[in-house]
């Protein structure tokens, strides 16, 4: 199967109100021309560097976004062009991002992200801190950053069920935060595995990476 073919079929699984990331990390820039040439703009990375990368090399057209988790050190290299950041795990990071921003006269999208997978591995805050941080003064203060949603991934299981609940938690917390903060616009969920699940979950973003560009070899 080419990137093209893929890339069509996941598109013609996915509604028009709900946004489709294009995955690209490990992917050669090669690959991910296949993807733009088949008119794909937003792409997903999960690594600073490799995206900084990518951005320089590419079209500059391409929506980038920061999928991955967020080292606060690296923030200022993806300041100036990334268009959204799924993966805000709490305040010093939504901090650290407002100065770099604010250095470029930008204001960054970014989504929180909330823990609903059992596994520890998984990162993540909760649905309390997600809310203390909205109300709070602190935030109010920071003029560089836009948060417009959440962001969640799912435990890695074949259990549907399971999947299914954490999704709905997911949107449920997004219903209650949205209720304090009616900007709040996106509910970043679903991978290559679980997307159509997901978006029956009320997801409005998908982050599809193998179902497009194939295995990845780490
Ligand atoms: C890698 C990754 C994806 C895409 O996973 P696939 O199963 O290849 O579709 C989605 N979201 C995040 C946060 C990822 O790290």
């Amino acid at each position: 199967m080419s990137i093209t073919k893929n890339l069509q079929d996941i598109q013609s699984q996915i509604p028009e109100n709900v946004t489709l990331v294009a995955v690209s990390k490990t992917k050669p820039v090669s690959d991910i021309m296949q993807a733009y040439q088949t008119g794909q703009r937003i792409f997903g990375e999960n690594k600073i560097q490799d995206m900084v990368d990518k951005y320089e090399e590419m079209p500059k057209d391409i929506q980038w976004h920061m999928i991955g988790h967020v080292q606060r050190n690296k923030v200022k290299y993806m300041a100036s062009f990334v268009s959204l950041i799924h993966g805000v795990e709490n305040f010093k990071t939504l901090k650290e991002i407002n100065k770099q921003a604010a250095k470029h006269n930008r204001i960054i999208d970014c989504l929180l992200q909330i823990k609903i997978a059992s596994e520890d591995t998984k990162f993540g805050m909760s649905a309390n801190e997600a809310s203390e941080i909205l109300q709070s003064e602190a935030f109010s203060e920071l003029k560089n950053v836009n948060v417009v949603g959440v962001m969640g991934m799912a435990t890695f299981t074949d259990d549907q069920e399971q999947i299914r609940n954490e999704f709905n938690l997911l949107k449920s917390i997004f219903n209650n935060l949205k209720k304090e903060n009616n900007k709040l616009t996106t509910i970043s969920m679903g991978m290559s595995g679980d997307f159509k699940l997901a978006i029956q979950c009320g997801s409005t973003m998908v982050r599809v990476g193998s179902s497009i560009f194939g295995n990845r070899n780490y």
